[in-house]
């Protein structure tokens, strides 16, 4: 397994200069930091941007914004005791303060949205690997399509589920998106979903053969999601992660 602590994907993605706009807390441990690039920023909505702490040190973070928007939208989960996250964060805060710029290479990853697929999509996310379905549920509305969209959010506690208001709008909205959140640790008043996020999955949709799959958050969660999606009948060539490459 790739150790991301000490990040050296090698790209040929040319650096760019951005503003930081905003840094504002969505939990006590989730932070949303938008970026507004000083060049063109092309990716696809699914892909993502590597911080440039040094000129070796590349840190990889999920755009949950879309291209239309002109803006990088990430959210950076730094739980205690994890520095890889931590360290990025700071880095950011600290040349907000200083009125300095952040570089960023953008427009990486193999697990970008699939747009000219008519196939019915589950968005599965554990924790802060919303940040890369967010991206795709945006697009896939941008664009109108009529598949069935079930995004799944795993989080440990109901807390976590950061965006939970705009994804009840969105479900309410659009007959094909469907918004199942799944709390791991409840507390006393959850009526939702419980468990791992991924086993909700296999719950509720007994034969996936037919579904394009995307995939965000720990690496165990992608292993794990991955191997029991396929006994399910998940196609691998229409499951997608850049997590895959890590594990
Ligand atoms: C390309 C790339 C992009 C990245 N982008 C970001 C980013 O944008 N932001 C960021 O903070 N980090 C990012 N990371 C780092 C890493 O992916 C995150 O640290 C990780 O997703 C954080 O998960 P979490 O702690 O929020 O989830 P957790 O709170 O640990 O877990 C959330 C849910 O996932 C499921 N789950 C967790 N562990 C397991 C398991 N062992 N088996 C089954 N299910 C499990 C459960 O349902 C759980 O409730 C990125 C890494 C790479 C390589």
């Amino acid at each position: 397994m790739t150790d991301i602590s000490t990040n050296t994907v090698s790209t040929l993605a040319t650096a760019i200069t951005c503003d930081v706009i905003a840094i504002e807390a969505l939990t006590p441990s989730i932070s949303k930091v938008i970026l507004s690039p000083q060049q063109p920023a092309a990716y696809h909505a699914g892909q993502y941007l590597q911080l440039l702490l040094s000129a070796e040190d590349k840190r990889p973070f999920s755009i949950a914004s879309i291209a239309q928007h002109n803006q990088l939208e990430l959210h950076i989960g730094t739980p205690a005791g994890d520095n890889w996250s931590g360290a990025a964060l700071a880095h950011i805060q600290q040349q907000h303060r200083a009125g300095l710029q952040v570089m960023v290479e953008v427009g990486l990853g193999v697990a970008q949205l699939r747009l000219n697929s008519q196939r019915p999509i589950i968005l599965l996310a554990g924790g802060t690997g919303f940040s890369y379905v967010y991206a795709i549920a945006q697009a896939l509305s941008e664009a109108k399509t009529s598949q069935p969209v079930y995004l799944y959010w795993g989080v440990r506690q109901q807390d976590a589920l950061y965006y939970q208001p705009q994804l009840q709008h969105w479900a309410g909205q659009a007959d094909n998106f469907h918004y199942i959140p799944v709390v791991q640790q409840p507390t006393a008043g959850w009526q939702g979903r419980t468990g791992l996020v991924h086993e909700a999955v296999l719950a509720d949709i007994a034969a996936l053969e037919d579904y394009d799959i995307y995939i965000a958050g720990p690496f165990a969660m992608a292993g794990v999601a991955r191997e029991a999606f396929a006994q399910q009948g998940a196609v691998r060539e229409h499951m997608f992660a850049d997590a895959f490459a890590y594990i």
